[in-house]
This record gives structure tokens, sequence and C-alpha cells, in this order.
């Protein structure tokens, strides 16, 4: 179970997060919604320690995050992250990105790993392309790879923040059916989206930020169905 209390952002003077609070719990897939600049990768990138926090605690089952680098890279190993940019090594090949993590941070061998990376790939439908490198694929599948490397090091949520945007519209597909699929699998979920149909369809739960605060959070029935609040019909108005 992942927690997170109290958030508080700045950068300078700028406040992004203003007191974000919600749990997320094991096997749940929550969808993030709402308005550019509203903080939610901000947010994402506090969740795996990649960006300090201002006030607050994110607790893993009950243990609160510490901001020591020992401490962050295990809190990476166990919170998972896809990006915008696939953020592919561009320089190995598709095997050798997978197993670039279980190898140098777990310290496993190749035997260990292999069995479970290749079984990744075929998830994701890419194990014709182990030995092909990033240059050589297309924008989805990239992502599919990341998405696959993300799941190698088995952590226990992962982060996606718009990992469709990037993609040509006939790509989107494939990249939102791999994820459909792992939610399906219970995996444990939070995603960042702009596509509010696949949020609606894979969601067990709809977060709708604005201005660095949680405005409203629900089914997605509630949430696109019949939204509580003003500002969550608003915007869903301009975005549908
Ligand atoms: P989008 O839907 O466009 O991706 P978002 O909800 O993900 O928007 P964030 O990227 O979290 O929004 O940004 C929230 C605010 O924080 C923005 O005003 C942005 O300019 C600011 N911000 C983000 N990162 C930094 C940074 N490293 N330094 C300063 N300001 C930042
Ligand atoms: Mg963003």
């Amino acid at each position: 179970k992942l927690t997170i209390r109290n958030l508080h952002k700045r950068f300078g003077e700028l406040q992004i997060l203003r007191g974000v609070n919600f749990e997320v719990f094991s096997q749940e897939v929550i969808v993030i919604i709402g308005p550019s600049g509203s903080g939610k990768s901000t947010l994402l990138r506090c969740i795996n320690g990649l960006e300090g926090i201002n006030d607050g605690q994110i607790f893993i089952d009950e243990a609160v995050i510490e901001y020591t680098p020992a401490s962050l890279q295990k809190v990476r190993q166990r919170i998972g992250m896809v990006f915008q940019s696939y953020n592919l090594f561009p320089h190995l090949t598709v095997m050798e990105n997978l197993l670039l993590a279980p190898l140098k941070v777990q310290k496993k061998t190749k035997a260990e790993v292999l069995p479970r990376a290749e079984e990744l790939l075929k998830q994701v439908g890419m194990s014709d392309k182990a030995d092909s490198y990033p240059s050589q694929l297309s924008g989805g599948q990239q992502q599919r790879v990341a998405i696959a490397r993300s799941l190698v090091m088995n952590p226990e949520v992962i982060l996606f923040d718009e990992v469709t945007s990037a993609l040509d519209p006939e790509r989107v597909r494939d990249v939102l059916d791999v994820m459909k699929a792992l939610a399906h699998t219970g995996t444990t979920m939070i995603i960042v989206t702009h596509e509010m149909g696949f949020g609606r369809d894979v969601g067990d739960r709809i977060i709708f930020m604005d201005q660095g605060v949680i405005v409203e959070q629900g089914p997605p029935e509630q949430i696109f169905g019949n939204p509580q609040e003003e500002r969550t019909r608003q915007f869903l108005r301009n975005v549908m």
C-alpha cells in the first residue's frame, strides 16, 4: 500500500503541490487527470523520489520514504516509472536495456534474470526485437520495451506519465492494450493520462487534480458520469 500524506512541493517561490492526500491499495489502478500545469508529473516524480518534497510524507506499506541516496535507490526498485519519452539507452539492445538494472543494481546474474526478461518481452509483444537497438524501433515499440523494462525489477507499483502522448495515433492503441493487460493481471498502477476513454475503462479510481490539489476522486462512473464538483465538470466539458 502506498500512502501520500499532506504532500507539499514548491519550486522556488512557486507552490506546485499544496497538500495532496491519497492512498493506493495493492492491485488498484489509479488514473490521474487534470489540466496542464496542475502538478501531475511533479506528483509522480515526488512519489518515486526523483524530486524531494517540502512537507508531508510518502509511505510504502508502513515505512516512510527517507530522502537518502541508499533509501531512494530501494524506493526506485519498489516503484517503477515509465515516462512520455521512452528513455531507453540508445547504445544498448532491447534485451540489454531490460537486463541493465537487475545486473547492476540488484547484482543478479544474467541466467537468473533472462527468463523473466524474455517473458516480459513476450508479454508486450516484442520478443522478436530483443536484439534490436531502440533507434530501429517505432515510438510505440520503444514504449512497450520501456514498460517491460519497468517491470523487470518486479516493482510493487508502476507510475505512468502520459506514456502515449508522444506517439502517432495508430501506435497509441498497442501501448494502451499492453497497459490494460497489465491492469487486468493485478499490477498496481498510477496512470497520468489525457486519454479519457482509456482512463474510464482501466481505472478503479479516478483522481482529478487542479492547481496542486485533488479536487475530486472517485470511481470512474462518478467522475465521468456524475462529477460532484463544478471544477471537474468544467474540465471534462473542455476535454471530452
Ligand atoms: P502537463 O499535463 O502539461 O504534463 P502537469 O500537471 O504534469 O502538466 P507539472 O509538470 O507537474 O504539471 O508542472 C506543474 C507546475 O510546476 C508547472 O507550472 C511547471 O512549470 C512547474 N515545474 C515543473 N517542474 C519544474 C522545475 N523543475 N522547476 C520549476 N518549475 C517546475
Ligand atoms: Mg505532466
